[in-house]
């Protein structure tokens, strides 16, 4: 009698709940034949679509910096809030590059198929300047596939901004609730949502706010950065920032190293 209650339960509540799984995979080319008319596709920025070209600036660097405060008893959000402004000033001037070749490529394919697409990211609306000039240097922009042009803030406990279709939730939020959130200041619900980022955290919390939404779900943690070459070093890093107002490359560091030139 119970198993039969448990049943009857089951088969009523679950129509309710957007269908979700998730996946894990090295290539963009994966991605697209998950892809429909009704799919909007949501983007993480750092280590999915660029990484720094650079040790100074890669968020490896970032990450080591804020781990070694850590390391000397502060909290997560203590060593981000105090590495976030040399992080803010060293991004205005980092260049990047793509971690897969192929994947600004595949984006361009799903634009010209009025793919609606938008990028969500952790960087905090300070940012904001810096990240349209480096997708713009990977001839990248979310603009012409956003949901909407318009530039606003979706209220939060810290700071957020959409704007040149980005949704900058900021380090302290959680990305799935600033998403539904901006979804409900929009008036729009996509049917099915398919979202790609390097972190299987994102891509699970963002799982689970959609489910509570009823929107099907493919959730895509997205490996490549783990098979590129590496780029950061804390030397060369360290290096690199004595001639902080002229980036350069790890080849021009190694070289200036060797021969000790300061
Ligand atoms: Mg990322």
């Amino acid at each position: 009698m119970f198993l039969r209650i448990m049943c009857y339960l089951i088969a009523f509540f679950v129509p309710l709940i957007g269908d979700a799984k998730i996946i894990e995979t090295v290539t963009i080319e994966n991605i697209v034949s998950l892809i429909d008319e009704n799919t909007w596709l949501l983007v993480d920025l750092d280590n999915t679509i660029y990484e720094g070209k650079q040790a100074l600036g890669h968020t490896e660097w970032f990450y080591d910096r804020a781990h070694g405060k850590m390391r000397n008893g502060m909290t997560l959000e203590e060593a981000t809030r105090e590495c976030y402004p040399e992080w803010i000033e060293v991004q205005k001037i980092c260049p990047v590059k793509p971690v897969e070749a192929a994947f600004i490529p595949a984006l361009m394919n799903l634009r010209q198929r009025n793919i609606v697409m938008m990028g969500l990211t952790h960087r905090q609306p300070s940012l904001a300047e810096s990240t349209i000039r480096q997708l713009a240097s990977l001839e990248w922009s979310f603009l012409d596939s956003a949901p909407l042009k318009k530039t606003f803030v979706v209220p939060s406990e810290t700071p957020t901004i959409y704007t040149q279709g980005i949704l900058f939730t900021g380090e302290y939020n959680k990305k799935g609730e600033i998403f539904v959130r901006f979804l409900s200041l929009i008036n729009q619900k996509p049917k099915k949502v398919v979202f790609i980022d390097d972190r299987r955290s994102h891509v699970e919390e963002v799982e689970k706010a959609l489910i509570e939404q009823n929107i099907e779900y493919i959730g895509v943690h997205y490996t490549a950065i783990e098979y590129v070459e590496k780029v950061y070093f804390p030397e060369i890093a360290e290096f690199q920032k004595k001639f902080l107002n002229k980036i350069m490359s790890n080849d021009a560091a190694q070289l200036l190293m060797q021969y000790e030139i300061e």
